[in-house]
């Protein structure tokens, strides 16, 4: 397919290739849609096999940013850059360069960290222009953004927890959680104070170990993570677990985690887990905690703030699941339409002749 078919496939407003040899950039910026606001999403570094695939990548990724910016209600649109590149050879002057790019598009769009970038090299970039956001707290940046995901996270819960039981009070239920890193971590802290029971599983002894110490629980090996007798699974480590060979042991009847793409096929699983009975709370609504936390960084607003908006997932959570009931759909549907229509709403107000 063609770039402007690939373009048009998605809706893309602009795709940016960005070149500089000497730093050792090879980039893509990509801009999916800026009605709402400036496109703003990640600068992933990542050693692509092909730039085909960066491409699929990038554009994918940038449509995905403008949905969880719609329906967290944040004034941002969609967007995303990748550098094609070991992550090995990253240095000062590759990320310098990267953020003159930016700086050229005039506030079109606004970087933060994503895989394999971190807050120092958020402050090179920060070097070359002031749109970009997730930089170290020393240097006017927010920091770590997965205490606010961790907190939007749990209210999302919170707000499963009142679809099905009728309250949404933690106490006495239990949540298993995949993957206790920064996000897992949090998220355990905060369901473990509001007094749930928990089981955990990851790959890291290390990490399991912190956990059990501080908040107590039960570990649990492979694939007894799905078939946990818990209320809630919370899947926070890596994507597409949630696929057709694990949904049949699911015994939980709420899935809600902070783990990005959490369903292996969107449209497929989603339906599985609907037909399951499951509510599912879909990952971009519940773990948008940490862009919230960046749209903070963005308008000067303090932490506090950002953690009172990522609470209001909550409501957003719950607002999703009752449409989806409402019209008969999955809540991946409903959140997938959310997002359409406060951009089509806004777009026409935007068109609006003035006298
Ligand atoms: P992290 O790397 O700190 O934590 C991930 C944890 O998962 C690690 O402890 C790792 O050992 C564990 N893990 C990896 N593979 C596993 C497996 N197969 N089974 C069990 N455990 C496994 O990452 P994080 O920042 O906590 O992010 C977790 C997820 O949340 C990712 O999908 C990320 O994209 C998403 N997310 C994070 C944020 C944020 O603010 N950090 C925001 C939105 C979404």
């Amino acid at each position: 397919m063609s770039l402007f078919d690939q373009m048009t496939a998605f809706d893309h407003e602009q795709i940016v290739f960005c070149r500089n040899e000497a730093a050792g950039l090879r980039a893509i910026i990509a801009i999916h849609n800026t009605t709402l606001g400036p496109s703003l999403g990640g600068v992933r570094l990542w050693d692509y096999a092909t730039e085909a695939d960066a491409v699929r990548d990038v554009l994918r990724l940038s449509r995905g940013m403008t949905y969880k910016a719609a329906v967290a209600g944040l004034d941002l649109g969609g967007g995303k850059a990748v550098i094609i590149g070991d992550p090995s050879t990253k240095s000062e002057a590759m990320f310098r360069a990267f953020g003159r790019y930016i700086e050229s598009l005039a506030g079109r769009y606004v970087t933060a960290e994503d895989m394999n970038t971190t807050v120092e090299d958020m402050d090179h970039i920060r070097r070359e222009t002031r749109f970009v956001t997730g930089s170290a707290s020393a240097s006017g940046g927010s920091g770590d953004p997965s205490p606010v995901t961790a907190w939007g996270v749990f209210h999302g819960i919170r707000a499963c927890l009142e679809v099905v039981h009728g309250s949404p009070d933690v106490a006495g239920r239990s949540v298993a959680i995949q993957g206790v890193g920064n996000v897992g971590y949090h998220l355990a802290r905060h369901l473990h104070e509001a007094g749930a029971r928990l089981f955990y599983t990851d790959i890291s002894g290390r990490r399991l170990n912190r956990v059990l110490e501080q908040f107590g629980g039960t570990v649990l090996e492979g694939d007894e993570f799905y078939s946990a007798p818990a209320d809630v699974l919370a899947p926070c480590a890596i994507g597409g677990t949630i696929n057709a060979r694990t949904i049949p042991m699911i015994r939980a009847k709420v899935i809600a985690g902070g783990a990005n793409n959490q369903l292996d096929d969107e449209l497929h699983d989603g339906d599985a887990v609907s037909e399951r009975g499951i509510v599912y709370a879909p990952d971009y609504v519940i773990n948008a905690g940490g862009l919230i936390n960046v749209y903070s960084e963005l308008k000067g607003y303090p932490r506090d703030k950002a953690l009172a908006d990522a609470a209001g997932i909550f409501n957003t959570v719950k607002r999703v699941i009752n449409k989806a009931k409402s019209e008969g759909t999955t809540t991946i549907h409903a959140s997938n339409r959310t997002a359409e229509e406060r951009i089509e709403a806004v777009a026409r107000v935007k068109r609006m002749h003035l006298g």
